[in-house]
């Protein structure tokens, strides 16, 4: 992904434009996991968490994974997102196979490509909500006054004017949240992974903390993946999608 390609996508952020339609016209999927299979051993069983998993994710398009606890969730978001390998099956960015990919490579296309937020923000404590927003960019090569002034911008976007000063331990729950969100998108990924992200929120800040991530994610075009337990959040994504038997159902 070239700067300037990654620069018009924070600009589109800012502009705040309206939302793009999953585009089921485009020919390649952005994320496609074909045929994956995840298991892991557990003394003499075999435990089959992802058992031919077919997910084809479209450039604009928000998903929502809903599935009980232990059904899989965050190992399909693992495998999506590169960090763990599938036993079987590959998974595909842009149309481009990861399964032959050294892991350097694998490692730059998650940077660049793929943003993660957790149901735990995991900042960084000892940084500023800023600096942590700064620091992937700056990991991939940007100057400091340029990491910064996009960061600045970012969380101001997503209403933390005013905090950006603020260490994590000095932030309420959803305001961390959202810095995390920042932080994810901090390099203009093409992809958003979120693993139950307003899980860990109550009822009124997981609606001021999804209302912030779904706009982003629509005005800036990602491709969003959310596990999520909250059946009224996933209704206003544009997909929804449940893991049943290892397997990918439609829910609609
Ligand atoms: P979810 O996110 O939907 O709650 P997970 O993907 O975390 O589900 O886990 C799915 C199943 O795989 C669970 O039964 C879990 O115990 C098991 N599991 C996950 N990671 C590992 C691991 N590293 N080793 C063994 N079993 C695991
Ligand atoms: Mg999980």
């Amino acid at each position: 992904m070239s700067e300037a390609y990654s620069v018009a996508r924070m600009e589109m952020v800012q502009e705040q434009q309206p939302p793009p339609q999953a585009r089921q016209d485009e020919d390649v999927p952005v994320l496609f996991l074909q045929d994956v299979e995840r298991h892991y051993r557990q003394g003499e069983e075999t435990l089959h968490v992802l058992n031919g998993i077919e997910l084809a994710l479209w450039p604009g398009q928000s998903v929502a994974l809903v599935a009980p606890s232990g059904a899989g969730k965050s190992t399909l978001l693992h495998v999506a997102g590169l960090l763990e390998h599938p036993d079987q099956g590959d998974v595909y960015i842009d149309g481009r196979s990861t399964a032959i990919l050294a892991d350097h490579e694998r490692t730059r296309i998650r940077r660049n490509e793929i943003g993660f937020v957790y149901q735990f923000h995991h900042l960084l404590p000892e940084f500023s909500a800023l600096e942590n927003v700064m620091l992937p960019q700056m990991i991939r090569g940007l100057v400091r006054a340029e990491a910064k002034t996009r960061s600045v911008e970012l969380l101001e976007y997503l209403g933390l004017n005013g905090r950006l000063d603020h260490r994590p331990s000095e932030l309420s729950g959803g305001e961390q949240q959202r810095v995390a969100i920042a932080r994810a998108v901090a390099n203009a990924p093409r992809i958003l992974l979120a693993d139950e992200p307003t899980g860990n929120l109550d009822i009124h800040t997981a609606e001021h903390v999804f209302r912030a991530l779904s706009q982003l994610v629509r005005a800036s075009g990602l491709a969003a993946v959310i596990a999520t337990h909250n059946m009224d959040l996933a209704a206003r994504m544009d997909r929804r999608v449940t893991l049943r038997e290892g397997k990918i159902t439609e829910m609609d």
